[in-house]
């Protein structure tokens, strides 16, 4: 038992991307997919790329009903040739993909650290590098950067993570100063625990592994920081995104938007 699921607000922002592409990495996770689903709702055309085929299918067959369309495009962001040329001709650039190693620093394997800072950092920049010229020539675009509490914060044992997300912080603000002149805005948002898969099964795995309730180890663990004491929805998350895209925030640039439950406030 987590706590109570909160849906996305029926009123949602009645935002309208038809006749605009967009490109969310990431695409077969938790908070990749909804945002996906989200920019699609909205009339975007969505290529939604991940290294898993079956997940990326399986997003598809579900967004028949919505305005937009979403294609798969199977991609490794390892591969950064074939990153920065997917992002080619993009309205809207969603970096989300990542991945996540928890280990004190003397353990942490370098290969991962490497692997980590390839697709969280140097594949944006590369995506980013790709999509620009499409961006500036029309005079439009939108960059966001699916960041986290960890681009603002440091916990211990993720070393990999925190550097890559600081960085993604960097490259987010340096991108939005370049490309203010052309109409192009680029933003981080910086969600704590949002209740994905990956978050699902951590809490388990840690009320088996400490035998205490799973509400414990929200309350003792994911939560201890977190003023509002529940999980994000990964539609909060693509309500955000999809704010970011719309012509309410087209002075919003270089900003970092905290979805943190008051994590940050301390
Ligand atoms: P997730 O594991 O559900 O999704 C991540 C997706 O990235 C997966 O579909 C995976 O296949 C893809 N991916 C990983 N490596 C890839 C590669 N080399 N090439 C192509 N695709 C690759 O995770 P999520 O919780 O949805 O997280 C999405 C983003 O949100 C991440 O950047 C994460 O850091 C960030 N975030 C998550 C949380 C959270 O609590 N879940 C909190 C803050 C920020």
């Amino acid at each position: 038992m987590t706590s109570p699921r909160v849906l996305p607000a029926p009123h949602a922002s009645s935002l309208d991307l038809r006749g605009r592409t967009a490109l969310v990495t990431g695409a077969a996770g938790g908070i990749g997919r909804a945002c996906a689903r989200r920019l699609a709702a909205a009339g975007a055309e969505v290529r939604a790329v991940d290294r898993d085929a079956a997940g990326l299918d399986a997003l598809a067959e579900g967004c028949g009903d919505l305005a937009g369309g979403v294609t798969p495009h199977v991609l490794d962001l390892t591969d950064l040739e074939a990153a920065e040329y997917a992002a080619a001709g993009t309205d809207i650039l969603v970096n989300n993909a990542g991945l996540q190693l928890v280990r004190p620093i003397e353990e942490f394997p370098p290969d991962v650290f490497h692997t980590v800072l390839t697709v969280m950092l140097e594949a944006p920049f590369r995506l980013i590098r790709g999509a620009l010229p499409h961006m500036y020539g029309q005079g439009w675009g939108r960059i966001v950067n699916i960041s986290s509490v960890h681009g603002l914060r440091a916990s211990a044992y993720k070393a990999a993570y925190v550097a890559a997300k600081h960085g993604l912080e960097g490259l987010s603000k340096t991108a939005a100063l370049e490309g203010a002149a052309h109409g192009v805005t680029s933003n981080c948002v910086n969600p704590s625990y949002v209740r994905t898969p990956l978050v699902e099964k951590q809490i388990t795995d840690q009320a088996r592994a400490h035998g205490i309730p799973e509400e414990q180890v929200l309350t003792d663990v994911l939560l201890r920081d977190s003023a509002v004491r529940r999980l994000i929805e990964p539609e909060e998350v693509a309500e955000a995104v999809a704010y970011l895209c719309g012509p309410q925030a087209s002075f919003v640039t270089g900003a970092s938007l905290a979805l943190d439950g008051g994590w940050t406030a301390h």
